[in-house]
């Protein structure tokens, strides 16, 4: 953690990052709490509704798909409304700016599947765990996604989800765009070779609200840093991210992600 006042913070170092190659920030669950999103820890029924028997990681599954495809489809609509309300926040509109700045140069991977980036407008970004707003072939007929219809809610029946949430090519049952607990990273729906190519270009890897626990954002920053990167990881508690920013020579910035943003503005404008 840094030292009051900043002491602890390299700050010559992380405004030379962008220098040296491509700024990538990681962004987890945490930046979105700010707009109201529990995060996964989160003891608010958010993941837990509907689901009073199960754990997230035991009904996020391709395995619990096959099995009761439509209650699974209830417990996805649930988050996806709870999500539908909430605002972009000024740390996912900080981004958008960084974005404007830094042009190509710019990469943002986000594990959250709320939109909010893409909301904000955020262009140059991969969700590399899908987006709770779009559905695929549960049989991959079709490499597409496509929106889930607006009429899709938890109080609809079987019979009518059926209907709702068919793939237009083949009609068997469209799935949620996400990545699973049971599956892996992979290129085609979630960018996975590109973000790790990203990776070993980039000079600042700026990690933001995530615990780490996906293998994602550490695999990420592990890559970067052995190719020369300084690293900085916003989060109100310390992890093993943020102890391998300082590690880098860069900072854990011990606050919220609006917050740490605008910290790290200052910084980087010296
Ligand atoms: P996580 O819940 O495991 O960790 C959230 C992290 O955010 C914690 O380390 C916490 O200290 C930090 N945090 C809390 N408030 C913060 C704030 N105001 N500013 C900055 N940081 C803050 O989340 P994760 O690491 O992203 O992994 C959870 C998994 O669950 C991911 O796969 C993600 O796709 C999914 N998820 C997504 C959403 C979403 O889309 N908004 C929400 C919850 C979970």
């Amino acid at each position: 953690m840094e030292k009051p006042g900043g002491g602890g913070v390299n700050q010559a170092r992380i405004r030379q990052g962008p220098s040296r190659g491509y700024v990538l920030v990681i962004t987890g669950a945490g930046i979105s709490a700010e707009s109201g999103i529990p995060t996964f820890r989160g003891d608010d029924g958010y993941w837990t509704i509907g689901s009073v028997n199960y754990r997230p990681e035991e009904l996020g599954t391709l395995r619990k798909f096959q099995e009761v495809p439509w209650d699974i489809w209830r417990w996805y609509l649930h988050r996806r409304q709870v999500c539908e309300k909430a605002m972009p926040n000024p740390a996912h509109h900080r981004l958008v700016e960084w974005e404007s700045r830094w042009g190509e140069r710019f990469h943002l991977v986000t594990q959250n599947v709320d939109g909010l980036h893409r909301q904000a407008g955020q262009r140059n970004l991969f969700e590399s765990h899908g987006n709770l707003q779009m559905m695929r072939c549960s049989q991959h007929c079709l490499p597409r996604t496509w929106p889930i219809p607006s009429s899709a809610k938890v109080g609809c029946g079987d019979l009518e989800l059926k209907t709702l949430l068919a793939c237009p090519n083949c009609g068997a049952a469209a799935r949620p765009h996400l990545l699973w607990f049971d599956e892996s990273y992979n290129e085609e729906h979630y960018r996975w070779s590109s973000a790790q190519n990203i990776a070993r270009k980039a000079g600042l890897v700026v990690t933001i609200g995530t615990s780490g626990v996906a293998t994602l954002p550490s695999r990420l920053s592990s890559l970067a840093k052995s190719c020369g990167a300084v690293l900085v990881d916003i989060n109100p508690e310390q992890n093993p991210l943020s102890r391998q920013a300082q590690a880098s020579g860069g900072a854990h910035l011990a606050c919220g992600a609006g917050e740490g943003l605008e910290r790290l503005e200052k910084i980087l404008q010296g």
